[in-house]
Formats: C-alpha cells, structure tokens, sequence
C-alpha cells in the first residue's frame, strides 16, 4: 500500500503558496496543482466569450465547452495551464484576468465545476494542491493542511518581482490593491469563501526562506507519513 497522502496548502493571494507547493511535490514526487490557474482558466475563457455572471444559462453552457489540462513545459521545469488545448500560462497571469477572477470564482456553478475535477485527481493520493478551499471543500480529509499567511508588504514585493521576471511588469501600488481586493472578495464569498481548516497548520513566511519553509513543512510531512 502506497504511503502517499494528499498536502492541502491554502491562504492568501501571493503568500508564496504555488512556490512550496512546487517544491514539496518535486522532493515527494507528487502531483502538484495550482487550482488558481483553473480559476484564472476560466475567467479567460468568460472573458473571450463575453459570458456575465449572472447569467446562470450562459454559465452553463461556457462551462461545459471548457477542457483544462496541465502539461510539462519542455523548456523549464514548470507546468503550464491549457485552456481547450491552448497554452495560456502567460494569458491567465495579466493583471486584466488577476481583477476579474475573484467574481468568476464566486460563481458557485464554476466551483462545483472544478473542485469535481480537483477530487478526481487527488483521489489515488500523492496530491500537493494549492488554493482557497482545498483543506475546507476539496481535501476535508488531507493528512496534511497548510494555512500560509505573509505581511502584504512582503506579498506585494514577492508578486511584483514574479511579474517583472515574467516580463509583465506592473506598477507596485496597482499589484497591492489587487492582492487585498482579491484576499477581501476571496474571504467574504458565499460560496467556499476563504478559511483556515480547523486542523490546518498555520505557516507565516514573512521572514523565512523558501528553504527555511521547506525544511520545516517537510519535517510536517514526514510526522503525518510515518505517524
Ligand atoms: O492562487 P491564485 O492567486 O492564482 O488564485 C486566483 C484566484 O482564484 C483567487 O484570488 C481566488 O479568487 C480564486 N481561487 C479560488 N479557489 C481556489 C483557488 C483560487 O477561489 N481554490
């Protein structure tokens, strides 16, 4: 029988969730999942379809004609989104989706739609998946649950220097208001809003080293494998 078990890692916008998730599941040799690009996926899609939120039928009908998939980058070791067999990594992270997709994901047809396909994956195990809702909604029962927090200061900076490397750079008051809009609607939805599990570990990197956090999150899982 496999040790595997499912990682929950949840929190707020830009607290450096993608980043440890990546790493937990290279040194596990898990599956990683960024439930966020799904989101962003979506938004794109509605976007280019002119689909409004409230009109439930025109929200029906763009999701059942949305397929997303995520694929191996040859080039680097990340992974890319695919929205209907198109790569749109680079279209998801622009700052025109970033201001829609927490009205998008308050959609509750557009929740169920994907936290159906999240279960579905994590269902064998060996899931590291990052989001909002995966130790509340989509992962109830993960061995591990992670809740991670970081001064905005020190979030704006980190998304600000992501967007610059990514050669979208964007003005540093602007990736701010965002992150706190984002983390507002995120956690005073109806639907699945944002909330630490009960039984989640709460991580505040503020002033650790990706390293420093991984080491620690890694001593976690080895006490929930082996305990
Ligand atoms: O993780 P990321 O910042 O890319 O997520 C983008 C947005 O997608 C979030 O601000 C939130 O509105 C939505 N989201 C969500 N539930 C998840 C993951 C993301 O509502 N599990």
């Amino acid at each position: 029988m496999s040790d595997n078990i499912n990682i929950a890692i949840d929190g707020f916008a830009a607290c450096g969730k993608s980043t440890l998730a990546k790493q937990l599941a290279q040194r596990l040799s898990y599956i990683y999942v960024d439930t966020g690009a799904m989101y962003r996926a979506v938004t794109l899609y509605f976007e280019r379809h002119n689909v409004v939120a409230d009109n439930a039928l025109a929200v029906g009908d763009a999701l059942a004609n949305i397929h997303i998939s995520f694929v191996k980058n040859t080039t680097n070791t990340h992974v890319d989104t695919y929205l209907n067999g198109e790569n749109v990594e680079q279209a998801i992270r622009s700052s025109a989706i970033a201001n829609k997709v927490s009205l998008v994901s308050a959609i509750k047809a557009v929740r169920t739609f994907l936290v159906e396909q999240q279960q579905v994956i994590g269902k064998d195990k060996g899931v590291v998946m990052d989001g909002r809702d995966i130790g509340t909604v989509v992962f109830p029962d993960a061995a591990l649950k992670l809740f991670l927090t970081a001064d905005i200061e020190v979030r704006t900076q980190r998304r600000y220097e992501e967007l610059q490397s990514k050669n979208m750079p964007q003005n540093y008051v602007e990736v701010q208001k965002n992150l706190q809009e984002r983390d507002h609607l995120d956690s005073t939805r109806e639907e699945s809003p944002l909330r630490k599990a009960l039984d989640a570990v709460v991580v505040d990197n503020s002033n650790l080293t990706p390293e420093e956090q991984l080491a620690m999150v890694l001593a976690l899982v080895g006490c929930r494998v082996n305990g």
